[in-house]
């Protein structure tokens, strides 16, 4: 073991890390249900779903026996002239439950490369209709749309990339953070410095890009579905396209199926990824609607990508086993109950000192700290704790697989309330 860790912190490169300095990495031999073993022996309650992903938990037996039976017919093949099962049941599967307006879909690698090919599906959209000069895009401040040079242009340009690669990255537009809370009344004024940018820019903006209702990687943030049906509005009425970004809200983290519904509100490019395979394999689409897909492809136009694993087998056999389970399932009674006991788990945080801002949202629950954590310790603290939860900046937050136990939540929400209350200093 100790071998492992020696190659690992010499020559492995960890999300977000140092090659000199790494974070502390800890040795993982299984996983199953919402246990980590950790190399040691120890077992870890899984806050995390390995960053959204792991709805089922892990080693699910019929999300194994769903990839077992598809490798025993193919792993892969080119998607270049050839269709199969897999990705055809799957494109079924989603239609269904994703709003109808999308009708046509790009099944791609991961996340970042869905909204690259958002973002070019609008752009040759504008092109595609004549109007070439609308190539710029706008979203709102605290967002995370992925690592990729189109993502990383739309992600928060404070806490995003956006220092390391100024003069690269394309300029885009941004309007404030929405501030209407999803747990308050909505305050129409929010809306202000989007509806005049949209109005000040509307003929060079090809889409807005957006995530809704809970903001991500970003901050964490859950604003009122008004605001959201403002955006979708104003698009309307200014000739943009509304991409929404689903990735880590997809699939009923949020209580909704998609974020989206809580707004009753169709984009006209979605972008689903994370959760989508139940944390099995790397697998993303992106959705278009008729409008968006014929307007590319009148006069003889084709849309320009294809990457090498497009719409792998074995990524969409695990993606139609993980939302036949989630959708037998009362996957809705399920997140309300995990609402509930995080709401009733984290209440004590909110009187520490040290805590800014408490909220829940479905299967999400977060504590704001006023000041920075201090990661390898608190991820520290954690583990000798009994659970693995990872913060980032002032964030620290659950995300469990859905189907985790009130016994394993609870002390998951133990584990939150301590350190939030300084335990680990
Ligand atoms: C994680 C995430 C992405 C990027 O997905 P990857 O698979 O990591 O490339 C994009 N958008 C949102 C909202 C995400 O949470």
């Amino acid at each position: 073991m100790s071998d492992l860790l020696a190659f690992d912190r010499a020559h492995l490169w960890h999300p977000y890390t140092s090659a000199l300095k790494p974070l502390r990495a800890y040795p993982v031999t299984g996983a199953s249900g919402v246990r980590l073993r950790l190399a040691d022996g120890r077992q870890l309650i899984d806050g995390m779903s390995s960053w959204w992903c792991a709805i089922h938990g892990y080693n699910h037996p019929l999300l194994n026996a769903a990839l077992r039976q598809q490798l025993d017919s193919m792993a892969h093949v080119m998607f270049g002239g050839i269709t199969h099962e897999p990705v055809v049941t799957l494109g079924k599967r989603l239609l269904e439950i994703v709003p109808r307006p999308l009708q046509h879909l790009f099944f791609c690698d991961s996340g970042s490369v869905s909204v690259e090919v958002a973002i070019k599906m609008a752009l040759q959209y504008w092109q595609a209709v004549g109007r070439p000069q609308k190539k710029r895009l706008l979203t709102v401040r605290g967002g995370y749309h992925g690592d990729t040079f189109a993502a990383m242009s739309v992600c928060d340009p404070v806490t995003g990339m956006h220092h390391l690669f100024r003069g690269v990255l394309p300029e885009q537009l941004f309007a404030e953070r929405p501030s209407c809370r999803f747990d308050a009344p909505f305050d129409p004024t929010s809306l202000e410095d989007f509806r005049r940018l949209i109005a000040e820019h509307e003929g060079e903006i090809a889409a807005v890009i957006l995530e809704p209702v809970v903001q991500g990687a970003g901050g964490m943030w859950f604003y009122h579905p008004d605001y959201l049906r403002g955006v979708r509005e104003l698009c309307h009425r200014h000739q943009v396209l509304l991409i929404l970004d689903e990735i880590a809200t997809g699939f009923g983290r949020t209580g909704k199926l998609f974020a989206c519904d809580w707004a009753g509100i169709a984009p006209d490019i979605l972008c689903l990824g994370k959760a989508l395979t139940g944390g099995y394999l790397t697998l993303a689409a992106t959705l278009a609607t008729s409008q968006v897909a014929e307007g590319i492809s009148a006069s003889g136009g084709v849309f320009m990508h294809g990457p090498t694993f497009m719409a792998n087998p074995l990524a969409c056999a695990a993606a139609n086993a993980s939302l036949d389970l989630l959708l037998a399932g009362d996957w809705q009674a399920r997140i309300r109950h995990i609402e509930e006991c995080l709401k009733a788990g984290l209440e004590p945080a909110r009187s520490l000192a040290g805590v800014a801002d408490l909220r829940v949202l479905g299967a999400i629950g977060v504590i704001e700290m006023r000041e920075a954590v201090d990661v390898e310790r608190l991820q520290a603290f954690f583990v000798e704790r009994g659970v693995w939860i990872r913060p980032f900046g002032r964030l620290v937050y659950l995300m469990p697989p859905y189907i985790i136990g009130d016994e394993d939540l609870g002390r998951l929400c133990e584990a939150m309330v301590a350190a939030a209350g300084g335990g680990h200093e």
